[in-house]
């Protein structure tokens, strides 16, 4: 986008120039600039949208240009209106790009954009219909001052449609940079931070209205060994694996979060030791079924061990410290037990199964 603002820049410095020394045969080259403006301005649109630029496409604009004003060298009128033809459909090119992903709510940037291409598109076919109609000797007599007027309306719409397409890049940035503080950038879900957070919210809320609230942390067995044999990628992969099937396991009150490297923890409110002991021994049957670490040569079951405990209406104290430490110690306790299992603290005696 600055590179097609600054071509619009140089565009428009050209055209006052030579209508100044008087040299308008030589609009081409400025006419040239500004058709690589209107490329550059459709290539930053497409990687704004993530999508592939037609880059040889685009590079024809400025050549065929050229070629429309070297054809119609002679005939202002039929230069004039081709030209503008050929710059809507340019326009519409733009507006059909900045219109693609419908589903994604209209910012108040791309409304801006919109904005701006709507003005370049009205400009253009009020200059269409201008020349077609009144191409009369009076306009011939104003046309430099006519052209001016009219790239005066085209500079400020052209401002409208960068502005709007900063506007849109600066949102994109806060958002991004609010999810990357808020989530885990591998697997998408809630990194340790939020997690904590949010985990200290549910405990009051639960100790509030006197519910019993359920922690499960879950830990990929012999994960080291799956990085060792199969390589780090392939260690990437599977949490990513392992993160998906929590997520569509959980139920949509449950909070799932990546508490560190190979750890995962879900928070389950209103859930009863009967119902976490369950929920746990699906999580790990799923895993066990689904998620496998490949490589090109072979493929290897992953499976989780899961440490869980409950604080049920009658405990008082609810923190967030003392009920990491019961399932970190459950935890522990299913990983002495074989690994590929659920134990659930019940504050003196920890149970495996
Ligand atoms: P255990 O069954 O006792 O849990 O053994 P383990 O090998 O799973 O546990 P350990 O704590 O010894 O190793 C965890 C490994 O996880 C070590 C670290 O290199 C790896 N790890 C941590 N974060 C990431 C990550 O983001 N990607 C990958 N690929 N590996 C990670
Ligand atoms: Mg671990
Ligand atoms: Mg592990």
């Amino acid at each position: 986008m600055v590179c097609s603002l600054l071509l619009y820049g140089l565009a428009f410095a050209c055209m006052m120039w030579l209508s100044v020394i008087g040299y308008p045969e030589w609009f081409s080259g400025a006419y040239v600039l500004y058709a690589g403006g209107i490329s550059c301005s459709i290539w930053a649109l497409y990687r704004f949208q993530q999508a592939k630029a037609p880059t040889l496409l685009l590079l024809s604009l400025p050549v065929l240009t050229a070629f429309i004003f070297e054809i119609f060298i002679e005939d202002l009128k039929l230069r004039i209106q081709v030209l503008a033809t050929f710059f809507l459909f340019c326009y519409f090119w733009m507006l059909y790009v900045l219109l693609q992903r419908k589903n994604r709510p209209v910012r108040p940037g791309a409304k801006v954009m919109l904005t701006g291409i709507a003005l370049l598109i009205c400009a253009m076919l009020l200059r269409v219909a201008f020349t077609s109609t009144s191409m009369t000797a009076s306009f011939q007599a104003h046309a430099i001052s006519s052209l001016i007027y009219s790239y005066a309306i085209l500079f400020f719409a052209l401002h409208l449609t960068s502005s709007g397409f900063w506007l849109m890049c600066s949102h994109r940035a806060d958002m991004n940079a609010q999810r990357m503080a808020y989530e885990d950038g591998l697997t998408g879900l809630a990194n340790r931070g939020t997690l904590l957070q949010l985990m200290e919210r549910m405990l009051k809320q639960s100790h509030h209205h006197h519910e019993s609230i359920s922690l499960l942390m879950i830990d990929i067995d012999h994960f080291k060994q799956i990085n060792n044999v199969f390589g780090q990628q392939a260690g990437d992969q599977v949490l990513i694996a392992v993160g998906n099937v929590l997520q569509e396991s959980v139920r949509p009150q449950d909070l799932l979060g990546r508490y560190g490297g190979e750890e995962f923890i879900v928070v389950c409110p209103d859930t009863q030791p009967q119902d976490a002991q369950e929920l746990a021994e699906q999580l790990c049957a799923t895993i066990r079924d689904s998620v496998q670490a490949r490589s090109e040569f072979k493929s290897w079951p992953v499976t989780v061990s899961i440490g869980l405990c409950t604080c049920t209406q009658v405990h008082a104290s609810r923190n967030v410290e003392s009920l990491l430490r019961k399932v970190d110690l459950a935890l522990g306790e299913a990983k002495v037990a074989g690994r590929n299992r659920t134990c659930h603290y019940i504050d003196h005696p920890l149970r495996s199964s």
